[in-house]
């Protein structure tokens, strides 16, 4: 054990990382003080509904809320939002809150997560969506009849609220840098079909689009692209990734290169200080390499990982990551790296209710994605993890994965 049974464990962070390792360090015993502290002034919610279901006006908020109010206290877990942590410091073991007030600690742990990336251009009026109240924001400009959205950026996050603001009656638009939509996440023959969809639907794509600048015209904001197209839309959505919140872990010494770097137990470079989340680069369990990854089930487990740590209960965490997306009622999960590998088996159509594609370097399978399977994309999980050597007379044709997982144990 780490920390002294009645020590404090200080948490930077009410994301599903911070919160998740709070709820663990109790559940495992932990009877010493809890402090879990969040920039946020709302209390710990279901980030991925901030893209989805709180878009929607009809959706309530607390819905979204990862627990009661009445859990935290319960739990003896002494959740303070709205108060940021300004700056660390590791020699005196304390943290310094932007409310003027400091704060020691036994350990120390950093789950802050990541702010939406810029564009680099100024975009008049732009909606950016990390935290709950940006969706709150652009719900009500959604809710406008005849609305018309420009998205920039076709990842995930892009998509999803595409999909959401057709849903809701918005005309939409989407200008994306890249060749495809999806691209970094899914491999062609998915992504291609994903975007199919979104065009079937009567959004707009627009791929291999920089968008350079933009003003304001008549109410309504003019996107410029460096080959000179322009679309004008009531109102932009920037989405171009995430930053990771790592600016006080920088200044307070600890290794960090885009994201706080630890090891496979979450321990930063620096005793007593650990990090999990989107946040935290961590040692790939498949791949060789420190990796970050921005998924929810990584973020919870890795969460989880993190109070174990601190607890001296650790094994080394080797979760394989996955992650979902629902768009238009359909949800597509993947696993590992989908992109990763030299070979795709795609059994199904990627634009149907339900597939599966398969990723492969040589016999090993490092990554999957999947629609309407979701035993299969666990079993997926489990062949990536093992990295087990495949049979190809059992991945050609109708492809049971389960199946295979169990012959390759
Ligand atoms: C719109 C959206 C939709 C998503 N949809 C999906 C999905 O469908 N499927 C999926 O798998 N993943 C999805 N994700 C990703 C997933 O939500 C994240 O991977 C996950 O929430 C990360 O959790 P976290 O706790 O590491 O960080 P965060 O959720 O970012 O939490 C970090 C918290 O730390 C706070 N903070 C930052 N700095 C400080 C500081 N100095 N002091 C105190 N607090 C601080 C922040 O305010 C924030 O509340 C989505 C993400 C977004 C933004």
């Amino acid at each position: 054990m780490t920390v002294p049974a009645t020590g404090r464990v200080v948490i930077a962070g009410t994301g599903i990382a911070g919160a998740t390792a709070a709820e663990t360090l109790r559940k495992r015993g932990f009877a010493g003080e809890i402090v879990l502290l969040g920039a946020d002034p709302a209390p710990p919610y279901r980030r991925p509904m901030v893209s989805k279901e709180l878009l929607a006006a009809s959706f309530p908020a607390e819905k979204a809320l990862l627990r009661p109010a009445t859990a935290w206290p319960e739990l003896r877990i002494d959740l303070r939002t709205g108060v940021r942590v300004e700056a660390i410091d590791p020699d005196a073991a304390r943290v310094a809150l932007d409310d003027g007030t400091e704060l020691g600690y036994d350990a120390l742990l950093l789950a802050t997560g990541g702010r939406p990336r810029t564009l680099g251009v100024p975009i008049p009026g732009a909606f950016t969506l990390r935290d709950r109240h940006d969706a709150v924001a652009l719900r009500d400009v959604l809710a406008r009849p005849g609305v018309e959205v420009a998205v920039v950026g076709g990842g995930l996050i892009g998509t999803e609220v595409a999909a959401s603001a057709q849903a809701g009656g918005a005309r939409v638009t989407i200008l994306e840098a890249g060749p495809r939509l999806l691209d970094r996440v899914f491999p062609p023959p998915v992504s291609a079909a994903l975007e199919q969809v979104h065009r079937a639907r009567g959004v707009a794509v627009h791929t291999g689009v920089a968008v350079t600048g933009a003003d304001t015209v008549s109410g309504c904001t003019r996107l410029c692209s460096a080959d000179g197209r322009e679309w004008i839309a009531d109102a932009v959505v920037v989405a171009v990734g995430m930053t990771p919140n790592d600016e006080q872990a920088r200044a307070a010494g600890l290794r960090v290169e885009d994201g706080i770097v630890v090891d496979e137990f979450c321990r930063t470079s620096v005793p007593g200080v650990y990090a999990a989340g989107d946040v935290a680069r961590f040692p790939d369990p498949v791949h060789v390499g420190h990796v970050r990854v921005e998924h929810w089930n990584h973020a919870q487990s890795h969460g989880a990982a993190a109070a174990a740590a601190i607890l001296g209960e650790a094994a080394p965490y080797r979760e394989v990551p996955w992650c979902w997306t629902t768009q238009y009622g359909r949800t597509v999960q993947a696993a590992g790296r989908p992109g990763a590998g030299a070979e795709l088996i795609v059994d199904g159509d990627p634009g149907a209710d339900a597939f599966l594609a398969l990723t492969l370097a040589g016999d090993r399978l490092v990554g999957a994605v999947a629609a309407g399977r979701p035993r299969e994309l666990r079993a997926a999980r489990t062949l990536i993890g093992t990295g087990a050597g495949l049979s190809r007379a059992l991945l050609t044709g109708p492809i049971d994965l389960v199946s295979v997982a169990a012959a390759a144990a």
